[in-house]
């Protein structure tokens, strides 16, 4: 703590893992050599810069940029941006920190790091958005590559901003080799993309089922939110045969005991997709039941998959959702499920996933088009799914081969703290004191 003032989420996070770590690292004296854990919770480097740029009224305005280069033990720092005025460096070390581990465990050569701006992007111009990014990419073009460091997306920041920041850096490098990730298909994005966070809680999901002997097919599922991952987590659980009953946003939670439809799911995107509607407008148009200001977890259901934001699933909701029979619980979203919340699940034995196993799809797929584009060309997207639903299956295994108990649980949180850990742990070995 003394070494790191004023950094609650990154103190958070660090205790949080190492807690979990603990007792495995106690029975393996190999991973306490070389002063490993004191090197795997420093950064190996962060950027910190200006940002200046000219504002719709010609005045000059001055923000903060940053890039957390974090472990590059298993690969290129790979991680997303994010512009929002609560960026810090607490907030982006511990993203980064958590991201590391998340990375090792797709399977993929990816180390770990996150960047971002405070820049408020609400209320800004076309414009002022691009001047913005461009100004950022021609701080950040220094820093990164290919095969250094490859950023992505994150809150503020979706395909238009990547695209104008993979503009500058292009300008200035007079290379067109993969910087971003989350790009659009007409710049060298990977198909496949804005489903494969939703898409790969699924098949999570149905992993975890599946090794208990049972399946998603019949189970009635809550999802919270209706943005990306939501919309895309209701559609492959529709096609595996469960029955969605619930849908959120920040305004409250409808409910559908009949269940989604994948008509009904393209209702939804075109209201929350095109119109920047709310959900209300969706339970109207449907005929549903709209609960204002409530959240999903009052609903009985078998499956509970947080997909909206952090800590919206809190104690209390556990209880109910344990109360109500509730057997399997993923997050979707990050961090979604608080510290109790998660006590609570393990102590009813429910199924429980972390999201950085379950929502690791989307990270998967970023490093799919890294590969994709290394290779100048392109998978279909049944190629790209079929990469997904293996990378998927495979976290599960390593979840299981770590997080196993004496009594035949799983606690997946441990497993995907070890397994992760493992790999970029081993990294470290071999490459010596650096
Ligand atoms: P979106 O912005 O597309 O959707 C977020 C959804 O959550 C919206 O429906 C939003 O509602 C809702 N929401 C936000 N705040 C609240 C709240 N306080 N209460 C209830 N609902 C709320 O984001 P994504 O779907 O992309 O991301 C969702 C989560 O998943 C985030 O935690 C993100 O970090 C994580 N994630 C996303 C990945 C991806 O590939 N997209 C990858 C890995 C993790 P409203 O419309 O009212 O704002």
């Amino acid at each position: 703590a003394e070494r790191n003032p004023g950094q609650p989420e990154f103190l958070q996070a660090v205790s949080e893992v190492i807690e979990s770590l603990w007792p495995f690292i106690v029975k393996h004296a190999r991973y306490s050599e070389q002063g490993l854990l004191d090197r795997l919770i420093e950064p190996e480097r962060m950027i910190v810069f200006r940002i200046a740029w000219v504002d719709d009224r010609g005045e000059v305005r001055v923000n903060r940029g940053y890039r957390v280069q974090y472990n590059s033990a298993i690969g290129p720092y790979k991680g997303g941006t994010r512009f929002h005025p609560s960026v810090n460096i607490s907030i982006l070390k511990f993203l980064a920190f958590e991201q590391t581990f998340k990375n090792a465990l797709t399977t993929l050569p990816m180390g770990g790091g996150k960047g971002g701006a405070d820049f408020d992007p609400k209320g800004k111009s076309p414009g002022e958005v691009m001047r913005f990014c461009q100004a950022y990419a021609a701080e950040l073009f220094r820093h990164v590559g290919a095969d250094t460091d490859v950023p992505a997306g994150d809150i503020g920041v979706g395909g238009r901003e990547v695209g104008y920041m993979v503009g500058m850096v292009k300008k200035l490098t007079n290379r067109s080799d993969c910087v971003f990730t989350g790009k659009g298909l007409s710049i060298g994005g990977s198909l496949l993309r804005p489903e494969a966070t939703g898409y790969g809680l699924i098949y999570f999901t149905e992993e975890m089922l599946n090794h208990v002997g049972r399946s998603l097919k019949g189970l009635r599922v809550a999802v919270s939110g209706s943005g990306n991952v939501a919309q895309f987590a209701i559609d492959k659980a529709m096609s595996l045969g469960a029955r969605v009953v619930t849908v959120s946003d920040s305004s409250g939670t409808v409910i559908d005991e009949a269940g989604f439809t994948p008509e009904k799911l393209a209702i939804l995107a075109e209201i929350k997709n095109r119109f920047y509607g709310r959900v209300n407008e969706y339970a109207e148009k449907i005929g549903a039941q709209f609960l204002a200001g409530e959240k999903p977890w009052n609903v009985p259901v078998d499956v509970a998959l947080p997909c909206a934001t952090q800590n919206e699933l809190n104690d209390h909701d556990a209880v109910t959702l344990v109360k109500n029979g509730v057997s399997c619980v993923a997050e979707g979203a990050n961090m979604p499920c608080t510290a109790g919340a998660i006590e609570r699940f393990h102590a009813a034995k429910v199924l429980f996933a972390p999201g950085k196993a379950s929502n690791a799809g989307g990270v998967s797929t970023s490093g799919l088009e890294m590969s994709q584009q290394a290779m100048r060309f392109s998978w279909s997207s049944a190629e790209v799914d079929m990469r997904l639903h293996e990378i998927m299956r495979a976290i599960h295994c390593s979840c299981i081969e770590y997080g196993k108990k004496n009594n035949g649980m799983v606690n997946y949180v441990d497993g995907a703290n070890i397994a992760g850990f493992v790999k970029v742990a081993e990294a470290m070995l071999v490459q010596g004191v650096i």
